[in-house]
């Protein structure tokens, strides 16, 4: 048989496919290829053959040659996400092409600002047998240039086949008991078919008196095999038994969800087994009467029937439009999907592992065929997909073993994905019944600015942390929130009475009647005193001994003033100007920018707004700003350092702040400063734009997130006008716990008195040069530490807009000695939880 000769498809440097900044490609999860960084313009075929797939964003072609090798030509990373802006199709699908054809043509000007990187995959998506030889040397490539040989691998195929030829191949077979303590599941599968898939051999399970293929995670789950079952593994052809080791290897080790048995121990039933809960989704069901303990994020207490929302159903169509169409239409979803799945920061952790088996089950081929053997009767891809999916969850539920019936979700989540990503649409909003807590696994801050007012009462999250900007957004708008409850959270029933306390730090569960009541009335009272401090909103922030401090808000959009100045805020202490650039497509110009700061400024007639320059990066990411995979975020670029990366990006919003300038009192505030040459160069920048528009240059003050920030404080504050201490990030820095981590949501706490103590610190180097320090972190929205700030020397705090009433309230009731002496007392404590005892006291003898 010929071999095929593959030419490049674009101009540019051919690099290998290790070197795309994006695990799903760079891991060959989709197949074998190399990579193009792109000079040309136009993306040719680089093999003749039919357009077979043709995403309707425009940046990924899939072709088929005519001896059955696939090719996906994926331009660029997440370009999908420009919806088509910037691309140019020259071919349709089902059109069949010459080699060298130009297929699409890109607007590279266009693209390149927009797109998380240019870089191009070329890959081989179906081998049909072919072995790949790649033969351009890394390095400039010209399009047209020979790239590839793809030669018929006669010896693979035939040690693959399961025909007559195998049969007669000797068999070797081991005996493995199963430690894992939920048996083979979905993952354990998807990893055992992983190791499978890099041998020759052709690997099968026995169990129950039935077998499935090693290479399909669906089959195997079939099987249903439990914790302490014994499988029969079965091997024959090249290298059998060197995979039969490793896998029995694996799974003998419990691979990561259960202790490996004692060699000598007697081989046991499974059924009874205990097994130790190893993922959030494996939490036991809790029982009524029962209290979850959680992380406080957003204060108050809450009683109010359980809300779960609901997810849509998207509507799918029984007939397509013939078989050739829906194929191709299911095949693009399907690579839409895994590129979702698969991209950097779409998950962590157990969710990470649980997509990895999400795309093992995408590329298992007794889906994909069973769903094409349907699409060949004239189901639509939909419709396939979808039964297909539900009869593998049915199955799975029919085991009658629970920890396979929890598995059946996996696959209706996948089927969801799949039907929205074919309707190209995203799963409409929903609406909260009033008077509910909202019960998730995690939100999105977006999600939760999306609630209503009047809706939910209180926001309960399996996952998620007390700084996230989730609990910032329920601070704000006064909604009690307690995060990192463990998944049991998530198995409460729809309509369930809770109680959610977050001074005590527990979800209790459907509780007796007199606890609701008793809860029911701390709501109530804890109403009164926010009804009396907003009665009282319009004084000035001042301390009893009327020693003054300046009560501000926290803003992150226009909609924010009103509520803001109906609680009394005499400012804007942190104007979070990332959520202006943040869900969204692309970046907002200096006109947009000048008439968002320029109406805020307005609206705050004449009060000042602190506007803090963008803050992205780390947990708040921007499509349009990509920065490359990180492994560790937090402290890659985030903050000024991305202005300082991208100095149109920093110039862009000093301008629009500056033309900004006349329509208030604003002042500007930089990020993540960790050395005193960072504040040098913006200051530089600031200075330079001023000149250039003939404005005065403005107030100019640094924000105090990290360690190095405080200890310089000193040093910072002579070229400065002002501090301000971000505590959320403090803390975080300060104790090494990243903000939006569960694991660590507990000793996150910026109350410690280690971060006590770089508050201090800052204080006196902001008093030494005679510049004053504020706070507009998460601290200065928590009653119990605003005396202790004051106590420190903190003159200004910014707090959550529904938060000012109560924190002026707070300060009318406590003296500058009394503030003095906690703060003498929390410097000296060993722990956040003696200083949140110190601070208690203090507020209940001032009778808080
Ligand atoms: C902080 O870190 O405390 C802060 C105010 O900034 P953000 O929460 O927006 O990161
Ligand atoms: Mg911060």
């Amino acid at each position: 048989m010929p071999s095929i000769s593959l030419s490049a498809p674009l101009s540019g440097w051919l690099c290998p496919l290790e070197e795309v900044p994006d695990p799903v490609f760079a891991g060959g999860m989709l197949g074998e290829g190399v990579a193009i960084d792109p000079l040309g313009e136009v993306l040719h075929a680089p093999a003749a053959g039919e357009v077979i797939g043709f995403h309707e964003a425009g940046h990924a072609v899939t072709l088929r040659l005519p001896e059955g090798v696939e090719l996906l030509l994926h331009f660029g990373l997440d370009t999908v996400r420009l919806g088509g802006a910037g691309f140019t199709p020259l071919v349709r699908i089902g059109e069949h092409v010459g080699q060298g054809q130009p297929l699409l043509r890109v607007a590279l000007d266009e693209v390149v600002g927009k797109a998380r990187s240019l870089v191009t995959p070329l890959l081989v998506t179906e081998p049909a047998g072919y072995v790949i030889e790649w033969i351009a040397p890394f390095g400039t490539v010209e399009a047209g240039d020979p790239m590839a040989l793809l030669v018929r691998d006669g010896a693979v195929t035939a040690d693959r086949s399961i025909g007559p030829a195998a049969a007669l191949e000797e068999q070797l077979c081991r005996e493995v008991r199963v430690p894992l303590a939920h048996g083979l599941h979905a993952r354990p599968c998807a990893r055992l078919a992983e190791v499978v898939r890099g041998y020759g051999a052709e690997v099968r399970v026995a169990a129950g008196g039935r077998e499935a293929s090693l290479a399909s995670p669906t089959a195997m789950l079939r099987l249903a095999v439990r914790h302490g079952d014994t499988v029969t593994l079965l091997a024959t052809g090249e290298d059998a038994a060197v995979v039969l080791g490793e896998l029995a290897r694996m799974i003998e080790s419990g691979m990561g969800e259960g202790a490996p048995f004692p060699v000598e121990g007697p081989v046991k039933a499974s059924v009874g087994e205990p097994v130790a809960p190893v993922s959030v989704a494996d939490i036991p069901v809790p029982l009524p009467g029962a209290a979850l303990r959680g992380v406080a994020a957003s204060p108050g207490i809450a009683v109010g029937p359980v809300w779960r929302p609901v997810q849509a159903e998207p509507a799918i169509d029984e007939i397509g439009g013939g078989p050739e169409m829906e194929t191709a239409r299911l095949r693009n979803a399907l690579v839409a999907v895994r590129i979702a799945l698969g991209r950097p920061g779409a998950a962590q952790g157990e969710e990470e592992a649980i997509l990895g088996a999400h795309l093992a089950l995408l590329d298992d081929p007794e889906l994909t065929g069973a769903a094409q053997a349907l699409i060949a009767g004239g189901v639509s891809a939909g419709m396939a997909w979808r039964r297909v999916l539900h009869a593998e969850a049915g199955a799975l539920r029919a085991t009658g073993d629970t920890r396979f019936a929890e598995r059946a979700a996996d696959f209706i989540d996948l089927d969801l994905r799949v039907q929205w990503q074919l309707l190209g649409t995203e799963p409409p909003a929903m609406v909260a019944p009033a008077g509910a807590i909202l019960v998730a696994d995690d939100l999105l801050p977006s999600q939760v600015a999306a609630l209503e007012p009047g809706g939910v009462v209180g926001l309960a999250t399996a996952r998620g942390g007390p700084t996230s900007h989730v609990a910032i957004i329920a601070a704000s708008r006064g909604l009690p929130a307690l995060v990192a409850l463990g998944g049991g959270v998530l198995g409460i029933a729809d309509g369930t009475t809770v109680v959610l306390d977050v001074e005590a730090g527990t979800l209790e569960i459907d509780p007796v009647a007199e606890r609701v009541t008793e809860a029911r009335a701390a709501a109530a009272s804890r109403e009164a005193r926010r009804a009396a401090a907003l009665a009282a909103a319009g004084r000035q922030g001042a301390t009893a001994d009327g020693t003054r401090i300046e009560v501000f808000a926290n803003l992150g959009s226009l909609g924010d003033v009103a509520p803001a100045l109906a609680q009394g805020a005499e400012g804007c202490g942190l104007l979070r100007t990332e959520f202006l650039f943040l869900d969204r497509a692309d970046a907002p110009d200096e006109d947009e920018q000048a008439a968002c700061y320029g109406g805020i400024a307005r609206a705050l007639e004449g009060r000042p707004l602190i506007v803090r320059l963008l803050d992205i990066g780390g947990d708040k990411p921007a499509p349009y700003l990509p920065i490359a995979a990180e492994e560790n975020p937090a402290l890659g670029l985030r903050g000024i350092r991305i202005g300082l990366a991208r100095p149109e990006v920093l110039s862009t919003q000093l301008r629009a702040i500056l033309r900004a300038a006349s329509s208030g009192d604003i002042r500007i505030m930089v990020p993540m400063i960790a050395r005193v040459e960072e504040l040098r160069a913006v200051r530089q920048v600031l200075i330079a734009e001023a000149e250039r528009l003939g404005v005065a240059v403005p107030q100019l003050g640094v924000m105090v997130e990290t360690p190095a920030a405080a200890v310089m404080a000193d040093l910072l504050a002579a070229e400065c006008d002002f501090l301000s201490i971000g505590t959320n990030d403090l803390t975080q820095y300060t104790l090494a716990m990243d903000r939006g981590n569960p694991a660590v949501a507990d000793g996150l706490d910026g109350l410690d008195p280690a971060v006590l103590r770089l508050v201090a610190q800052t204080c006196a180097g902001g008093s030494r040069v005679g510049k004053w320090v504020g706070v507009c972190g998460g601290l200065a929205s928590d009653p119990l530490a605003v005396p202790l700030l004051v106590g420190l020397g903190v003159g200004e705090l910014s707090a959550a807009p529904g938060q000012v009433a109560e924190i002026k309230a707070t300060l009318a009731a406590v003296t500058d000695a009394g503030c003095a002496a906690l703060a003498r007392a929390a410097l000296e404590a060993a722990s956040a939880a003696e200083v949140r005892a110190l601070a208690l006291e203090m507020l209940r003898e001032v009778g808080l």
